[in-house]
């Protein structure tokens, strides 16, 4: 793979808006990512494998938890140091992107938020550091975009809970030691359990042959009579809205995430299209490579401001499910197209891993579909405008 020579785009220099701490902490990840992710990323996504050698570097950039409090481990900073966090890691793969989102908003949110003391003190500082991997399973393999109508549940044995079903495309599931699981009790009501591996009938199997997302681990998660103590229950929040809470954080690092991933794809070819001589000229010479470049770098300041005012609306616990719902679908939308169109500027470079453009255009096609898909996304703007649900 080429060397990483990522000059990041800010056309209407929102740097400036940021203060001291979100600049720190944003090159730091920068250069994190050009270290440690950029050399070996093509290698890991071409085998397949999630690198487990960049576990303890994504801890130490607070990549794991970063607005939980220090106190657990945290990192304990703001909403737009977590986007901008997001933003890099996925400038570098989204792949690891989704690790870290999964490990900070689905598995530590959901146990700082609704957990008990001692279920934070026991799992977040060790999910902080990387020493614990977790994973958060929602989705089933008959209910995806209709979580709502989970099969996976658990009875009340007196002493314990009696876990039976299985979640599908689960990342991190692999590895993972601990799981975050939505399941319905007894009277269909739907709560976080914690499901750590070892617990007998609790298995892992991993999804293979993905075209994206390759740097990530998938895998299911299955319940086969698997007891798990009552005190690993979340008790704080129980019904559709713990887990959907949940996902809200996630969509918001996606936000920034996928523009991290159309920065790289614009400023690649941009670089590209200034070096290709033909017809004895750069390309960037020609009006139809302007007019693409000039319309990426316009949706990514768009996309950008967007991010920064969500972010600023989430510092105040003001952001709606619907504003990070339409960011998600937006900022993953205008990725892919700008991947696409990245592409083509590479004509038959584009297709090689020798650049990170088809790597991101792959990655965004599981951006695209998963904390909602596209659709869904649509469905909810939808409904908040309108206030009818057009979901059924
Ligand atoms: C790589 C990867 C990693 C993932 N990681 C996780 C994870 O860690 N944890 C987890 O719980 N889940 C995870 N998911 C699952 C993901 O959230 C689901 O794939 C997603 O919610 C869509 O569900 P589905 O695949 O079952 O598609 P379906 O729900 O079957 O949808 C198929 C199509 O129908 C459309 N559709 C569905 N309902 C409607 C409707 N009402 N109106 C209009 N169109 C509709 C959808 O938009 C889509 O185009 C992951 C998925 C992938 C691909």
């Amino acid at each position: 793979m080429k060397p990483d020579l990522f000059q990041a785009p800010d056309y209407y220099n929102i740097d400036e808006l940021l203060t001291d701490e979100h600049r720190m902490v944003k090159d730091a990840a920068r250069e994190w990512v050009k270290k440690e992710v950029s050399p070996i990323i093509e290698d890991a996504a071409q085998q397949a494998t999630f690198p487990t050698s960049i576990v303890n570097g994504l801890a130490e950039i607070g990549a794991f938890g970063p607005y939980i409090p220090e106190e657990y481990g945290g990192a304990g900073l703001d909403q737009i140091s977590y986007g901008l966090i997001m933003q890099e890691i996925e400038r570098g793969d989204s792949g690891v992107r989704s690790t870290a989102s999964v490990q900070s908003s689905l598995v530590m949110y959901p146990i700082y938020k609704y957990g008990t003391e001692e279920q934070r003190k026991k799992y977040l500082p060790k999910l902080a550091s990387g020493e614990f991997m977790g994973s958060f399973g929602l989705t089933e393999p008959d209910h995806g975009s209709n979580p709502g109508g989970m099969v996976t549940n658990f009875k009340d044995k007196g002493d314990h809970y009696l876990l039976n079903g299985a979640k599908m495309w689960i990342s991190n599931a692999p590895f993972c030691d601990v799981a975050v699981v939505w399941a319905k009790n007894e009277e269909e009501r739907i709560h976080g359990l914690i499901v750590e591996r070892g617990m007998e009938g609790f298995t892992t199997p991993e999804t293979h042959n993905k075209w994206s997302l390759r740097a990530s681990a998938t895998g299911e998660l299955i319940f086969q009579d698997v007891k798990v103590p009552k005190e690993n229950l979340l008790p704080g929040r129980s019904g559709l809205g713990a887990p959907l809470s949940c996902l809200d954080s996630a969509r918001f690092g996606i936000a920034w995430g996928a523009i991290g991933a159309a920065m790289d794809c614009y400023d690649t070819a941009l670089r590209y299209a200034k070096e290709r001589i033909q017809f004895g000229k750069p390309i960037a010479g020609f009006q139809l490579q302007q007019k693409k470049l000039a319309e990426m770098l316009t949706e990514i300041t768009k996309a950008q401001l967007l991010n920064l005012r969500l972010g600023q609306l989430r510092n105040k616990d003001k952001a709606t499910s619907a504003q990070i719902s339409m960011a998600k679908r937006n900022n993953v939308e205008i990725a892919i197209n700008i991947a696409r169109e990245a592409r083509q500027i590479l004509g038959g470079m584009g297709i090689t891993g020798e650049y990170s453009i088809m790597r991101h255009m792959m990655n965004l096609e599981s951006v695209i579909t998963y904390e909602g898909t596209h659709d869904i996304h649509l469905l909810i703007t939808g409904l908040d405008i309108t206030g009818i649900p057009a979901f059924k």
